[in-house]
């Protein structure tokens, strides 16, 4: 390389921009979203094309509730029930808002009534019933609407002989409605249980993240347990853990990754392939078009 060469490159070297992170772009809110992983900027709309999931990095963004709907069932085939169900307030809690005030603001922005959609559903032609929570609603934490949902959904599985497929996630028990939140994770995994002893197949998507009373429910009672690449699962956050056990924790505690190497997670399954894959262990546990 000649001296010229070199003070060229230098120049050049100076301009590049470091790591990848992309121009600063002031841009219309809503149009362009930043990734929250590699930090580059993506177009709202390659974003809606590609599931939500980073086109450069592969990152898993949150999918709202009926997003997620289209995404996982044959078109058209969602008929919804339990929409009318919805939290009550039997603390009259108040903290930094009332309680009152987070649910009616999560309504106004989700469009939906509760942290979880439920209904009855085809998935490559086999009857199941999905319930597919979504984390912008109160951190898609289970209260009693929540817990009730869940739990009619099993019931009506069980009666109409149908599959069950879950996306799940959540940030816990929903601590607001107190005792009765906590109560929601025996009854779901009681009706959970009901459920598994007819002999039908129960599938839960694990989505980040995953944690805290759902985690401990039916979340993880699950006959087959998939989760999105990179989706956070535990109970517990990781510094809580560190503080009780005294212990310093592996890297990547509580991915998805770390639980498919440890035996808590069936498979990591990118959201591209999820439909199909859902679809084909359907096939192996329903009869063509029937129950199990
Ligand atoms: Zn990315």
């Amino acid at each position: 390389m000649s001296i010229t060469d070199w003070f060229r490159a230098r120049e050049d070297k100076r301009y590049t921009p470091v790591n990848g992170a992309g121009p600063k772009a002031d841009v219309p809110e809503g149009v362009w979203t930043t990734c929250d992983s590699c930090k580059r900027i993506i177009y709202e709309g390659e974003l809606a094309a590609s599931m939500r999931v980073c086109p450069y990095c592969g990152h898993h963004f949150p999918v709202p509730a009926h997003e997620r709907i289209a995404q996982l069932v044959d078109e058209g085939s969602l008929e919804e029930f339990g929409a009318g169900i919805t939290s009550s307030d039997p603390l009259e809690f108040v903290a930094a808002k009332s309680y009152v005030q987070s649910v009616s603001s999560a309504k106004e922005k989700s469009g939906l009534e509760e942290a979880v959609v439920t209904g009855r559903a085809t998935i490559g032609g086999h009857p199941v019933i999905v319930a597919v929570m979504d984390f912008s609603f109160v951190g898609a934490s289970m209260g009693s609407a929540v817990g009730e949902k869940i739990t009619r959904a099993f019931e009506i599985a069980v009666s109409e002989r149908r599959g069950i497929v879950f996306a799940i996630a959540s940030g816990g028990a929903r601590m607001q409605e107190g005792m009765l939140s906590l109560m929601q994770m025996a009854k779901t995994a009681a009706a959970a249980k009901r459920y598994r002893a007819e002999g039908l197949p129960y599938i839960a998507v694990l989505t980040n993240p995953t944690t805290g009373g759902v985690t401990a429910s039916f979340a993880t009672l699950a006959d087959i347990i998939f989760a999105e690449p990179g989706a956070l699962v535990g109970f517990a956050g990781p510094r809580l853990v560190e503080q009780a056990t005294r212990q310093k924790l592996p890297k990547d505690f509580q991915s998805a990754e770390f639980l498919l190497d440890h035996g808590l997670v069936d498979d990591v399954v990118a959201r591209g392939g999820l439909r199909e894959r859902v679809s084909l262990v359907l096939d192996y546990l329903m009869r063509p078009g029937g129950a199990a």
